[in-house]
């Protein structure tokens, strides 16, 4: 068996909101940096991303491609939205198979060729059923989030998938959760649980900052599609990501000034924002405590550790002061760590902490301290990512200080 570090979740530059530096070349290239093994294309029933993929990557093994100009391998990977605005994620046996899909989904959407996860009117049901005659499989994409997300529609995953429901392996964490609030939610048991960055930007603050380490024999479909059902010693055996409050959507928080709220006083306030009137949005803390039928996780005898790291860039960013993450004293600092340990996930994860404390011990110290559980964050909320803190911080939620629910 082996092990490989792979992120399935990412989008191309025909998505929408992407960098236009979201093509294989450099998003292989920079996973090789990460230290990535597998990534999927994202977008896989667009056509000009499915003509960029087949003039880019070229088949080593049953179902995963390599880039010529690097060790990244892809498999065939992407996003698409059902009739109720829930997000569906789908992983392909080939680019032949997503051909073949998109021949039968352009029926039921108006935007397929233009958007790279494109709008479906089809069910989450039926959109199973017409994955499973292509041997593709589907999940739900990060499920606990406000707007486009399985749970913030319905209760149970019956209610989305119908019978189908039995086809459905895994399901997306999102940035905004983790296994330990997940794990609380009788359902979910048997599913593994994966952790994708969902990116939008090939840097690797970005790609790769949540990712799945995934036990097998080879890179191949067969062998993933195995990992995913925790079938013959194949399992995903580590979820790696970004502490839940840093994920957009962690707290219940207006969408257009980003006031963090209590869940109840959000209710009283009928979910309207009193200081600029905007939308309030649940946080997926809230969404998860009412789904949650244990007050704390039960886990599954297959579910692996749930580890959060925090992407290298931010880690020097963090010991520095520098906030730019793109700047060049931090690019400096994290070539000088990459270029000692390899990739930035053998420093974030599995060097040994006093070799990187002595290769650059402000940043060593930030990675003993999240490797090691001690790390602080502000929740993030309604859009707004959070942040890890260093400082005596924590969150602020409305009517606390001055201003209070009685004022208005
Ligand atoms: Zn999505
Ligand atoms: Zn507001």
């Amino acid at each position: 068996m082996q092990q490989f570090d792979v992120d399935f979740h990412i989008h191309g530059r025909y998505s929408g909101g992407t960098s236009q530096d979201m093509i294989l070349p450099v998003i292989a290239k920079q996973a090789e940096l990460k230290g990535l093994h597998l990534v999927g294309t994202g977008d896989a029933t667009n056509p000009d991303w499915l003509r960029h993929i087949k003039e880019n990557l070229k088949e080593e093994t049953e179902g995963v491609y390599t880039q010529t100009q690097s060790k990244t391998q892809f498999m065939v990977t992407s996003e698409v939205e059902d009739n109720r605005r829930v997000h569906h994620i789908l992983l392909f046996p080939s680019i032949s198979a997503a051909e073949s899909l998109h021949e039968e989904l352009q029926k039921h959407s108006t935007d397929i060729d233009k958007d790279g996860r494109p709008h479906l009117r089809l069910s989450g049901e039926q959109i199973v059923d017409y994955a499973k005659e292509v041997d593709a499989l589907v999940g739900p994409a990060h499920a606990f989030t406000p707007w486009t997300a399985i749970y913030k529609e319905y209760n149970t995953l019956k209610e989305c998938y119908g019978d189908n429901v039995r086809e459905i392996k895994f399901l997306e964490l999102g940035l905004s959760a983790d296994t330990y609030m997940a794990d609380r939610i009788p359902e979910l048991q048997d599913l593994t649980f994966m952790s994708n960055s969902d990116t939008h930007s090939p840097w690797p603050h970005r790609l790769g900052r949540e990712f799945n380490r995934v036990k097998m024999k080879e890179l191949s479909f067969r062998e993933i599609k195995q990992a995913l059902e925790h079938q013959n010693e194949r399992g995903v055996i580590l979820n790696a990501g970004l502490n839940p409050r840093e994920g957009k959507y962690h707290l219940t928080a207006c969408s257009r000034c980003f006031l963090r709220f209590r869940f109840r006083d959000a209710v009283s306030l009928k979910m309207r924002c009193p200081e600029c009137g905007g939308i309030i949005k649940k946080g997926v803390y809230d969404r998860i405590e009412e789904l949650a039928v244990w007050e704390t996780p039960k886990h599954p005898w297959h579910r692996p550790e749930y580890m959060h790291i925090i992407p290298l860039a931010e880690v020097i960013s963090l010991a520095t002061g520098i906030t730019t993450l793109t700047s060049n004293k931090i690019k400096e600092r994290w070539d000088n760590l990459v270029r000692k340990f390899g990739t930035e996930i053998n420093v974030l994860v599995d060097s040994e902490i006093e070799e990187v404390k002595k290769a650059d011990p402000a940043a060593g110290k930030i990675i003993e301290k999240f490797r090691n559980g001690d790390m602080k964050y502000v929740a993030g909320g309604g859009g707004q990512y959070g942040r890890p803190t260093l400082k005596n911080e924590g969150d602020d939620f409305y009517g606390m200080g001055q201003r209070s629910l009685s004022d208005f």
